[in-house]
């Protein structure tokens, strides 16, 4: 059977970094961010706050896993300015965060890792937030920010650039195991 590491080495990330997972910790500030509503989506998912959770609770699950492993889609852009190199990292890293769920599914890992993706989710191209319950809860993709996380510190952690310099974008996810 494979491992959650030979699965996410199959995948195509650019960067990959690894950290014990004791060492996460959600800040109350990023939650704070989430409330601010820059991204507009704020309230508007079953895996986005505040429906996703409490961030200790959020917390004290990753603490039931031993390591954590941060996945990146880094690309190259053209100047600061172009969008559509963003849009397309943005689309390449949930496709292919997307992709090793399925992968971890298919070996039956699921139950056995806790997924942190970019981004909201987009499991479905409407969520049924709030009128009726997600379609698919097990599948639901919350991100590391709704879970409390600074990404650029987990970065660090796991030993990775969060900024990979000028004119790049990088979005990061990451999984949880044992
Ligand atoms: S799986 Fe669908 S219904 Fe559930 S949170 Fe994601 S988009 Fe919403």
């Amino acid at each position: 059977m494979s491992t959650v590491m030979e699965l996410i080495e199959q995948q195509e990330f650019e960067c990959v970094g690894t950290c014990a997972a004791a060492d996460l910790a959600v800040r109350e500030e990023v939650r704070e961010m989430c409330a601010a509503d820059k991204c507009h989506i704020y309230n508007t998912s079953w895996a986005c706050p505040p429906a996703c959770g409490d961030i200790y609770d959020l917390e004290r699950q990753m603490h039931e896993y031993t390591h954590c492993t941060v996945v990146q889609t880094v690309m190259e852009l053209e100047d600061e300015f172009d969008g559509e190199t963003i849009m397309e990292a943005a689309a390449t890293q949930f496709e292919r965060f997307y992709k090793l769920i399925e992968d971890l599914d298919a070996a039956g890992l699921s139950a056995q890792v806790m997924t942190l993706s970019s981004g909201h989710c987009r499991v479905c191209k409407t969520c049924t937030y709030p009128d009726e319950p997600c379609r698919f809860p097990d599948e639901r993709l919350v991100s590391m920010e709704a879970a409390g996380l600074y990404v650029a510190e987990t970065c660090l952690k796991a030993g990775i650039p969060y900024n990979h310099g000028k004119n790049t974008i990088a979005y990061s996810s990451c999984v949880l195991y044992n």
